[in-house]
């Protein structure tokens, strides 16, 4: 029974593995395909994954130090005489670097511009060094200079840098000189000036008023303050004027932009009566003195005692329907002003010169019909300044010997025409803006936080604010102890026709 138990049993042992096996067959069958499937499916996966981690771990690692730089040193003939570029280029997925030094013969000349350039540079590339991984774009510097003056004795040079490292806008500079060619030595404003601290102060006024004058063009919000003492030493000459491109935000807000200003060295001729400025500039001869003649017989009544704080309060623009409201409060403070009066406004109310006259206060010509004078022929100007001298001569009995050309706009020719004319002309060192801020307080501050002695306060008397302003002015100012006269007597009793006037600071 054991025996056939056993018997059995193996039987159904034998026949169970064969059974067995073949299930086991079957089913090795089943789970090798969806292994190769899946093996097959993995490897292009891991792969990019393997990229992928590869990239995550080398990409952002990878600094502009790593990266192979194309850099590239070379020298080319430049368009100018004796100058010759030197080109140092950059590039790889980075940077595109392209700079040109000038290379003068002089060692002292091409290291202070070199020194410059390469502080420049090395800016640019600690930016790059700090470059933001997904940034795609190359950080760019482009650097070269232009010549505005060759000489054999002067080179005046500006060098323009240009980079964009995608930070909040692209960085725009602007460096420039005039160097002595033989010492190499930089010439400064103040040495073109007779090394006058004094004539320096009133340039300083005179690019003030131009870069101002330039930036309303743009935006009449925008305001140029004093310039900096380091933005008033480097000039550069272009044809006959000092030439001063100042980049965005060095003397005005950045939004401002480019501000260049330009000076006819005819403009500032008595200024420039020196022999480095007439080595590198044509400058006109010192005007003649005034002819007595062309002067009005003296006035007695401007007698404005000055003790050294002296300010001479004008308006602009008139007479208008305030004017007389104004002369009361002058009155009230014996204060003595200068009135530039329009020529086509004067017939309607010569009353109010002869008022202005009698109370001691100076009469200006400010044009006839208020154009830009620059923008005029030679016989126009005349024109302007003729006829509105004679209005004023028919309604007072004298001709004024003093201008402001409208708008501050002057150049040569205009001041050649006031010269002829027996004029000078008569700018102004605070801008009080009462055009642009209907604001009696706002034009009360600006003219007594801005008043020194010796300035010129601009005002105009058409709008009623800035006539409401002056009690607020005189009050502030006659406390800290000036006194206020006209023109001629702040410039101690009269001023030299085709001289341009700022201030006596
Ligand atoms: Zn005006």
């Amino acid at each position: 029974m054991l025996m056939v138990k056993e018997k059995s049993r193996r039987a159904t042992a034998r026949k169970t593995p064969k059974k067995s096996s073949k299930t086991a067959k079957k089913s090795r069958k089943l789970t090798l395909q969806p292994r190769l499937i899946i093996l097959f499916a993995a490897i292009p996966a891991v792969t990019v994954l393997c990229f992928a981690l590869i990239s995550y771990l080398f990409q952002p690692r990878v600094t502009p130090a790593d990266d192979p730089t194309d850099t590239k040193y070379y020298f080319a003939s430049s368009k100018y005489k004796d100058i010759t570029s030197k080109f140092v280029e950059r590039k790889s997925s980075f940077e595109q670097t392209s700079i040109e030094y000038p290379i003068t013969k002089n060692k002292k000349i091409n290291q202070t511009i070199a020194a410059t350039i390469d502080e420049k540079d090395a800016e640019f590339r600690e930016l790059l060094g700090a470059r933001p991984s997904q940034l795609t774009e190359p950080f760019t510097n482009l650097t070269s200079y232009q010549v505005s003056h060759n000489s054999d004795d002067f080179l005046s040079i500006t060098v323009s840098i240009k980079q964009d490292t995608h930070g909040a806008h692209p960085a725009n500079y602007s460096r420039f000189w005039t160097f002595d060619k033989h010492t190499g030595e930089v010439v400064t404003l103040k040495n073109l000036l007779g090394d006058s601290t004094e004539n320096l102060s009133r340039i300083s006024q005179l690019i003030q008023q131009k870069a101002t004058e330039i930036v309303h063009k743009k935006d009449e919000n925008y305001a140029v303050d004093p310039i900096p003492d380091e933005q008033l030493t480097n000039f550069t000459a272009v044809e006959n004027t000092i030439t001063l491109p100042y980049e965005p935000g060095s003397i005005a807000v950045y939004a401002a932009g480019d501000i260049t200003v330009s000076i006819d060295v005819a403009e500032i001729a008595d200024y420039l009566q020196n022999d480095t400025a007439r080595k590198i500039f044509d400058v006109p001869k010192p005007a003649p003195p005034a002819k007595p003649t062309l002067k009005p017989a003296a006035t007695p009544t401007n007698t404005g005692n000055c003790n050294d704080k002296c300010i001479a309060l004008t308006f602009d623009d008139g007479p208008s329907a305030h004017t007389s409201r104004l002369l009361d409060t002058l009155d009230k403070y014996n204060a003595k002003a200068t009135f530039f009066v329009v020529g086509e406004k004067v017939a309607a109310r010569q009353d109010i010169l002869q008022r202005q006259i009698a109370r001691g206060h100076q009469i200006g010509n400010h044009s006839w019909g208020h154009p830009d004078l620059t923008k005029l022929s030679t016989e126009n100007i005349q024109n302007e300044l003729a006829r509105t001298n004679d209005a004023i001569k028919a309604a007072t009995g004298r001709a004024p010997t003093v201008m402001r050309p409208p708008y501050g706009a002057i150049n040569q020719n205009v001041s050649q025409q006031l010269r002829a004319n027996g004029m000078s002309a008569i700018l102004w060192s605070v801008d009080t803006r009462d055009w642009a801020d209907r604001d009696s307080q706002i034009v009360c501050t600006r003219a007594v936080s801005n008043a020194r002695s010796g300035a010129i306060i601009l005002f105009h008397d058409i709008h009623p604010t800035s006539v409401d302003a002056i009690p607020c002015v005189l009050d502030a100012l006659t406390k800290q102890g000036y006194a206020f006269v006209t023109i001629d007597t702040l410039f101690g009793g009269g001023t030299q026709p085709g001289r341009t006037y700022f201030s006596a600071l």
